[in-house]
């Protein structure tokens, strides 16, 4: 049986600081062939998706084309977070029920990403839909010794030594992030042993809705719905875990500490990718602050695969603002590209040559290996577009089409 040819692919891994080669696994289902185990913390569905969330769900669609390209099959979970406290309350606020919010506002986001032409993941689980699994595993947790039940079931973080080697945060500064945050609680016989334990089953307000379990009825908090759904559907280990930067701490550290703690399999992610942050106006762009550009506002000014250039003109670690005139300046690039491809002067779909690592076709060029060099080195899409911008100015039709069909997957031209 031949292996597939080596991936050349580096990432950066936000555990050990370094870039790393792309983790992989052997696939159960192809002799030989590789296989990604991608998890992608996806959204709470509460509100309309902006460009924060777009870019980073780009950024790992981006990851998805390109591995797949290079001839490794990508089994790609993306939860969606519809337990979760922010959906309740603002259903509080507006008077609906928390699922039929969640439900529209899920709906929404599909809309938008089916739009910006992602490439779906294979699944993804809601949290609702597993909450007795979660339940379940917050008991085998408790019988590991890795909980403990007052006001409501926590997680005892000094059981877990490397809380903080993640986020790479001392105590006192996780501690002042819970605080700013609001996330903090309380300390005593009745509730935290320690400042920095975190629920991982609590008791629902009134007008919440509340489950069954061996705690009492109640809801999972946050962080176990992710361990338990990225175990549940990739298993005690995972190639590639990924979000945004902000879920670093305390989110992505708890998962880790929940997760290893239970089952003894350790790394539970082999590389932790994370997306950086996109301002706007000056500030990191939040619901809090009010300075949200949404998906739909973009794709009323711009075709969806502007959109997919302008993001991708920032590589996925960076933080940027974004700037109506980047978008303006996508928009001029696709325009030509659209010109290029639809004009007559497209070459077909490339075809795949020989046992070549990334699905090339004859006549490819200097400019598809510049690509190619540019997204093996950490996913390098700003270098990529630069390329793409080459091979438009040269009028190499194949070579746009391939690399549009990475950078911005099926988004429409115009
Ligand atoms: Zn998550």
């Amino acid at each position: 049986m031949t292996e597939e040819p080596d991936c050349r692919t580096r990432v950066y891994d936000s555990l050990t600081r370094r870039l790393l080669p792309l983790p992989q696994s052997r696939d159960p289902e192809r002799p030989g062939g590789r296989l990604l185990n991608l998890y992608v913390c996806g959204v709470t569905p509460y509100d309309s998706g902006h460009l924060g969330h777009a870019f980073t769900f780009c950024a790992f669609d981006v990851l998805v084309r390109w591995v797949e390209a290079c001839g490794t099959r990508v089994r790609y979970v993306q939860n969606i977070t519809d337990v979760d406290d922010p959906l309740f309350e603002r259903a509080r606020r507006d008077g609906v029920r928390w699922d039929q919010l969640a439900e529209r506002e899920m709906k929404s986001f599909l809309a938008d990403m089916s739009a910006l032409g992602w490439r779906p993941p294979d699944v993804m689980p809601r949290a609702s839909e597993e909450v007795a699994e979660i339940a379940s595993v917050v008991e085998r947790l408790a019988e590991a010794g890795f909980a403990y039940q007052t006001d409501a079931v926590y997680f005892p973080v000094r059981e877990f030594p490397g809380y903080g080697e993640l986020s790479h945060l001392s105590r006192s500064s996780m501690l002042r992030k819970l605080r700013d945050e609001g996330l903090l609680g309380n300390v005593g016989p009745s509730a935290k042993r320690d400042p920095l334990d975190f629920a991982l089953w609590r008791p629902s307000a009134a007008d919440e809705p509340a489950w069954p379990s061996a705690f009492g009825v109640g809801k999972p908090g946050w962080h176990i719905e992710c361990s338990e759904m990225s175990m549940h559907h990739l298993g005690p280990q995972i190639d590639v875990h990924g979000g945004g930067r902000d879920l670093i701490f305390s989110h992505h550290e708890s998962e880790r500490a929940q997760s290893e703690s239970l089952t003894g399999c350790v790394p539970f992610a082999r590389a932790w990718m994370h997306t950086g942050m996109v301002r706007y106006g000056g500030h990191k762009m939040s619901k809090s602050l009010g300075n949200l550009v949404v998906v739909r506002e973009m794709l009323e000014k711009a075709p969806a695969a502007a959109v997919r250039l302008y993001l991708a003109s920032h590589r996925y670690r960076t933080d940027w603002s974004f700037r109506w005139e980047g978008l303006a300046s996508a928009t001029r690039l696709t325009a030509r590209l659209a010109d290029l491809l639809g004009g007559g002067g497209g070459a077909g779909p490339p075809q795949e040559v020989g046992r070549g690592r990334v699905r090339r076709w004859e006549g490819a060029s200097d400019l598809v290996d510049e690509f190619a060099a540019a997204l093996d080195d950490d996913l390098d899409t700003a270098r990529a577009v630069r390329a793409l911008r080459v091979a438009v100015r040269q009028g190499d039709a194949a070579a746009a089409r391939w690399m549009t069909s990475i950078l911005c997957g099926s988004a429409a031209l115009s």
